[in-house]
């Protein structure tokens, strides 16, 4: 695969949070830690460093390469759980998270495209994943229904389309998003929204 066509998986999560933080980070290549980046670093290595094992009928298998033709997508799942106790075997995607569940889909939407790409890459159906947080120690059961997928797919079409235009967006309306954000000092997201000189150039070469 060309991977110049190709988006990472963890590149929707960017773009549901917030689309001009997923064009710093896929378009500028800029990128910063803060405490929360740090840290989801620290425990994905951790999880990525484990063995595959075997527990009763279940196998697990840590840091799966991951890579979808007809979606254009590469990345890596932390976990995938084979459930041989029946047949055909249940495969389960596994995300690990640093903080708490979330009331937006962010996460579930990096889950749900984890499992498009299993179902392509192993011709098999997956019903449902799991999203399980470090800070709770909860693990919450994602359902891969239609209507997830298709706002997984949407997600994928509008982060595709931002890197083809090589248009970085304007910062989120949602302003306490950016509290949380590392790259709140490149984006200096205040200035630029009081920058419309994008817009009237925009308005002065439009037909
Ligand atoms: S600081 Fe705010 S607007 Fe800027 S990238 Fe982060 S979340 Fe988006």
């Amino acid at each position: 695969m060309d991977d110049s066509h190709t988006l990472a998986i963890s590149a929707i999560q960017h773009y549901a949070y917030c689309p001009r933080q997923f064009a710093l980070i896929h378009l500028e290549q800029a990128w910063a830690d803060n405490r929360f980046t740090a840290e989801g670093n620290l425990l994905h290595q951790r999880v990525d460093a484990g063995e595959p094992e075997q527990r009763g009928d279940v196998r697990y298998e840590r840091a799966v390469m991951l890579s979808s033709q007809l979606l254009g997508l590469r990345g890596k799942m932390d976990l995938l759980e084979i459930d041989s106790s029946q047949q055909p075997a249940r495969l389960i995607p596994v995300e690990y998270k640093r903080g708490k569940a979330k009331t937006q889909d962010w996460d579930r939407l990096q889950l749900c495209a984890q499992a498009l790409c299993l179902e392509e890459m192993r011709d098999v159906s997956i019903t449902e994943g799991a999203l399980w947080y470090w800070e709770t120690r909860r693990r919450e059961i994602v359902a891969f229904d239609a209507s997830l997928r298709a706002h997984t797919e949407q997600v994928i079409e509008n982060a595709k389309a931002v890197l083809t235009s090589t248009q970085t967006p304007p910062p989120t309306e949602h302003k306490r998003r950016c509290k949380a954000c590392s790259l709140i000092e490149q984006c200096q997201p205040d200035i630029a929204r009081l920058d419309h000189s994008a817009e009237y150039l925009q308005e002065l070469f439009k037909e």
